[in-house]
This record gives C-alpha cells, sequence and structure tokens, in this order.
C-alpha cells in the first residue's frame, strides 16, 4: 500500500487524503497549525457556502479570474453535481439559494466538517497537527517530508497548503523547482477614507455598474455603503478581476458608479427634462427619482450643486447635466483594502503551466500532486472556491494510486 503525504487539513487536504484513502493509499494529513478544517468552520459567515448550482462547465468556469482554462478539464471530472452527490451520500443534505449559492440545509458549516472527518477516519486517514513541513526532500523512490518534529517518508505528496498572501509560505514548493505566480489578495472591498460617499453608510443599491477608471474592468450587482467605504458582490468581484491591477496601484484608484446598471444616459437626461417640465413647482429634494433612496438622492443633488428646496423649474440645463454626471458617473477615490470578515482569497500560487490539469500531478516532479487555493486559480464568492477546492482534491486524491 502506498504511503501518501497530504501537506496541509483544510478543504482541500481532507478531500483528497478521502479520496486517496478510497483508491487503495495509506493517506497522513500534515497540518501545521492545531486546528483542522478552520477555513470550512468560519466560511460563509459560518454556513459553509459548499458549491453553486452552476451546473454547466462553460459557465461555471466564468467565476474564476484564475484558472480558467485549466478549470475546464477538472470540472469535467469532478463537476457541481458530484459535489452535490458527495455531501448528500454523506449526510449533509443540501439546500440552494436564489442567488445559486449551496449551503447545508443545517447552515452549519459544523455539518461539512463531521462529514469530512468522519469519512476520513472510517478510510483509516491519519492525522498530525503541529506538523508544518518546510521541505520535501526528493528521494530516489518517495519524498522525505522534513517538519520541525521529524522527517516521514512517503510515496507520492498531494501538496493542499492553500493559499497565503507571503510569497515566503511557497518557498518549500518553489525549492521543488515550481514557478510560483506572486501571490495578492483578492476579494476585498474598497476604502474611501477621505470620500464624502462615507456619509451614506447603510444605503445598498440592488444593481450597480462599478468601473475602475483607466482599466476595461466593470462589473454590475449589489453595492453596499460601508463605514469605511463600499462593499457588496460588485465591489468584490470587480476586486477579484481587478487584483493584479490595483495591486500594482498600491489601491489607490479612482471607480466610477451607475447607481442603476440599467440607466442610459439619453434616457436619463430626458427623463430629468420631462420632471422638469411636468413638475414646475414641485420641490428637487422632495421626491427621489429612478428608486433611489432619498438620503442618496439629496447627497446626489448637493454634488450637483443643486439646494432641495429649489423648484424643479429653477434648475438649468447646466444642473440637470451635472445630476446625469453624478447618477451615471460617480466617482469615488479608493484609497486601500479590507478583507476584516470577507471571503477572501489568494490570487497567485504554483503556476499552473507546470501542473497535469487530468491528474493535478507536477510535470517537473513525478509524484508529486497538487490541490485548492495554493495554485494559481480563484473564485469570486459564491461557493466557487470550494468548488475548486473539492474537484482538484478528488482528481488529486483519486490520481495519487495509479
Ligand atoms: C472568511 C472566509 C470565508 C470563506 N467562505 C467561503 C465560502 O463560503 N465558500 C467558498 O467557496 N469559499 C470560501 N472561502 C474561500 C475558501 O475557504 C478557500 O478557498 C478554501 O478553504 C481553500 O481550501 P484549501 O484546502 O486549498 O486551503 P486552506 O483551507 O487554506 O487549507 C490549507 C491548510 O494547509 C495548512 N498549511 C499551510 N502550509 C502548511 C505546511 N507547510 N505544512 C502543513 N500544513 C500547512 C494551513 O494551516 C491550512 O490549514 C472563504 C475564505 C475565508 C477566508
Amino acid at each position: 500500500m502506498r504511503r501518501i503525504g497530504v501537506i496541509g487539513g483544510g478543504a482541500a487536504g481532507f478531500f483528497s487524503a478521502i479520496h486517496a484513502a478510497a483508491s487503495g493509499g495509506q493517506a497522513i494529513v500534515f497540518e501545521k497549525s492545531t486546528k483542522l478544517l478552520s477555513k470550512v468552520k468560519v466560511s460563509g459567515g459560518g454556513r459553509c457556502n459548499v458549491t453553486n448550482d452552476c451546473r454547466e462547465i462553460s459557465k461555471l468556469v466564468r467565476f474564476y479570474p484564475r484558472g480558467e482554462k485549466f478549470l475546464k478539464k477538472v470540472f469535467g471530472k469532478f463537476s457541481v453535481s458530484d459535489t452535490i452527490a458527495w455531501f448528500e451520500n454523506h449526510k449533509v443534505p443540501l439546500k440552494t439559494e436564489a442567488d445559486g449559492r449551496i449551503f447545508p440545509i443545517s447552515d452549519n458549516s459544523q455539518s461539512v466538517i463531521d462529514a469530512l472527518l468522519e469519512e476520513a477516519y472510517r478510510l483509516g486517514v491519519s492525522v498530525k497537527t503541529q506538523s508544518a513541513i518546510l521541505e520535501i526532500r526528493v528521494l530516489e523512490q518517495g519524498f522525505c517530508l522534513i517538519s520541525e518534529s521529524g522527517q516521514e517518508i512517503v510515496d507520492r505528496v498531494i501538496i493542499t497548503s492553500g493559499g497565503h498572501p507571503k510569497a515566503t509560505a511557497y518557498n518549500f514548493i518553489a525549492s521543488l523547482g515550481h514557478r510560483i505566480v506572486a501571490p495578492i489578495p483578492s476579494l476585498f472591498t474598497f476604502n474611501t477614507p477621505g470620500d464624502s460617499v462615507r456619509s451614506l453608510m447603510g444605503i445598498s443599491m440592488p444593481s450597480v455598474h462599478i468601473r475602475l477608471e483607466g482599466t476595461k474592468l466593470a462589473y454590475e450587482g449589489p453595492l453596499l455603503i460601508t463605514h469605511w467605504g463600499v462593499s457588496g458582490p460588485a465591489v468584490l468581484k470587480l476586486s477579484a478581476y481587478g487584483a493584479a491591477w490595483l495591486h500594482g496601484q498600491s489601491y489607490q484608484a479612482v471607480a466610477q458608479i451607475r447607481w442603476d446598471a440599467s440607466f442610459r444616459e439619453d434616457t436619463l437626461r430626458s427623463d430629468l427634462q420631462a420632471y422638469r417640465e411636468g413638475h414646475p413647482k414641485r420641490k428637487v429634494g422632495a421626491h427621489s427619482l429612478f428608486q433611489i433612496p432619498s438620503r442618496l438622492w439629496i447627497f446626489l443633488l448637493g454634488k450637483a450643486e443643486i439646494d432641495p428646496d429649489y423648484l424643479w423649474n429653477q434648475i438649468s440645463n447646466k444642473q440637470i447635466n451635472k445630476l446625469l454626471e453624478n447618477l451615471f458617473r460617480f466617482t469615488i477615490n479608493i484609497d486601500g483594502k479590507t478583507t476584516f470578515k470577507e471571503e477572501f482569497v489568494t490570487a497567485g500560487g504554483v503556476s499552473l503551466e507546470e501542473i497535469s490539469p487530468s491528474t493535478m500531478e507536477s510535470k517537473l516532479v513525478p509524484g508529486v500532486f497538487f490541490a485548492g487555493e495554493v495554485m494559481d486559480i480563484d473564485g469570486i464568492t459564491g461557493g466557487f472556491n470550494f468548488q475548486a477546492a473539492w474537484s482538484t482534491g478528488y482528481i488529486a486524491g483519486t490520481s495519487v494510486n495509479q
């Protein structure tokens, strides 16, 4: 029986260890901390968003700013439906929310942890906590895994050490000859410390269009104004696709917000002019238009230098244009980012060019496999990151004994 060393006790580590054991190997998980599956525990606000109900592979891969092409093959081998079936068959009934996110019916990430640990122990997977692997020495036959507490000889290795913002965390992989794409954060919210938009804290808009000036990056979705800046799915998506560009700008940039993605400039202008003609004696601040919350409406009037007590017939075309500009191209100054409490991930990691997507085996060092966020793969929020961990974990685990 082959001894399989799995480096990292997270989602990808346990899923690959389970499948390595199920396919006839003796799997040993090495976890550097005292806790197993700690990210699963806190994920999805403690509910664990295990996957997403996006079953079409060509659509699914579009949710990954990095890894899209590689994942096409991966998801062909272990799909969203396979994930659902696996958890349902392991006593974790799942439910799909209106936006496609899939959670355990229990609404408790512990159900996912219990299922993974129970199955691992049933299959005889052994676990060593407080065992940070510092070096993988390639032997004539197999590998020597070196930790502070000792050495372990294994036949094959699956590296599932997750993402890390520090490049040094990948040193033990780089020393095998693998290229590491510089790790940078993804999925963060934008800080706007000097921007008056923060006075609108608590306002959420269901479908904005947000664009980074100086790029072609633009996304639509809900936006939330917080006490430190802007957040919500539209911002997280922009942060993921703009991760490298924003990193290069030291997180200083200007974003343009269209408060409703369906706004069209010409229609907005004619609607504003028509309203002025139709309601000449009405105060501009009395009724907000276009389903804009009144607090935001008053704020936008201020930006357009329009006194809310003015009557519509006192508003000049120049002021209409200014209001239009603020409705259509409202600018915010981004200065910094926040990952606190968000579902942040690392972009970058082991280059996919050196990994086979059909086995997850290293093209450089036969016998070494990879799974999960340690690779240069990351998804946006919605269960996509775990789906990548389950799929790559399954492939690595089932291929390691072949
Ligand atoms: C707060 C938060 C919420 C999230 N919520 C969701 C969600 O709901 N849905 C979703 O799809 N994604 C979510 N994510 C992302 C998701 O958690 C990760 O993409 C996923 O956990 C990656 O799994 P992994 O096994 O590759 O890495 P990890 O879960 O990071 O596991 C890696 C493990 O390896 C260990 N390790 C590292 N180096 C070594 C070493 N040298 N030796 C031994 N052990 C080592 C680490 O201690 C860690 O336990 C969330 C992330 C965060 C931070």
